[in-house]
């Protein structure tokens, strides 16, 4: 099947009630399970005002119990908190590690990156939403710091998946931002950065890649999905991709150990 979303890291599932990726890199460990779901699933409508947004369709198709999805409160901090079945509501938090099995992390996206975490080894997850401003606050490294802390995770029993995001081909940014990540980046600054017509593309998914090598991951367990949003954005939700009436829908990433 020609399919534009489908590639040797992932494969476009299309189910009655919602469409969504699955990634290889995750297919051979069965206690865990993990999804993207993309346009196809018109859920996730943002919304401050009505943060209990409908995941029924995405839920049955992956058989979970839509109860189990906990989403925080995305603000573009770089802070990370464990799940406790205690504390309904995560403010200013922006990725959940847990080793709870049930318990479904969740992250909206439409252009930033989902980095989902897997420790074998330790038996426990972790999903981070890293925009271009959490990159720059390397809420990846807290992530990664947050797992080792509370479960004894070693960074290099850790995999990650990156998920579909804006990619350097569409990121374009002004010499503001660029200078933001100069300073952040200053080893890689010329690896990330195509200057064009007084504009700067940047690597954001290189950025997350190079920080977690950095901490001691090993780069062939950093698995890139190779998906730019905008690229894709007829299928998957895209910000800077997509019409203004359409602006408000996020992809979900997904990541769960199961019971
Ligand atoms: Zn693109």
């Amino acid at each position: 099947m020609n399919d534009a979303l489908s590639n040797k890291q992932v494969k476009r599932v299309v189910g009655d009630r919602a469409e969504y990726l699955v990634f290889t890199a995750f297919e051979k460990y069965p206690e865990l399970g993990a999804a993207f779901a993309i346009r196809g699933s018109k859920a996730y409508h943002y919304e401050p005002s009505a943060p209990n947004m409908d995941y029924s369709g995405i839920s049955s198709e992956l058989g979970l119990d839509k109860d189990n999805i906990i989403i925080p409160f995305q603000e573009h901090t770089a802070n990370v908190a464990e799940y406790n079945s205690e504390v309904r509501e995560y403010i200013s938090t922006d990725g959940l590690v847990t080793r709870e099995r049930g318990v479904v992390l969740g992250t909206k996206v439409a252009d930033c990156i989902s980095l989902l975490f897997y420790d074998p080894v330790r038996h426990a997850i972790g999903n981070i939403h890293s925009g271009w401003r959490g990159t720059l606050q390397k809420i990846a490294l807290n992530g990664v710091a947050e797992m080792a802390k509370k479960f004894g995770t070693n960074p290099t029993d850790l995999i990650c998946v990156m998920c579909p995001s804006i990619r350097q081909d569409h990121f374009e940014v002004d010499t503001d931002v660029y200078e933001q990540f100069k300073g952040i980046f200053p080893q890689i600054i010329d690896e990330i950065t195509i200057p064009k017509n007084s504009k700067y593309y940047i690597d954001t998914v290189r950025c997350n890649s190079w920080m977690l090598e950095q901490v001691g991951m090993r780069p062939d367990r950093i698995i890139d999905c190779g998906l730019c949003t905008v690229c894709h954005s007829g299928l998957i939700n895209s910000f800077r991709g997509n019409q203004d009436n359409e602006k408000h829908y996020r992809n979900l990433a997904l990541i769960w150990l199961k019971s």
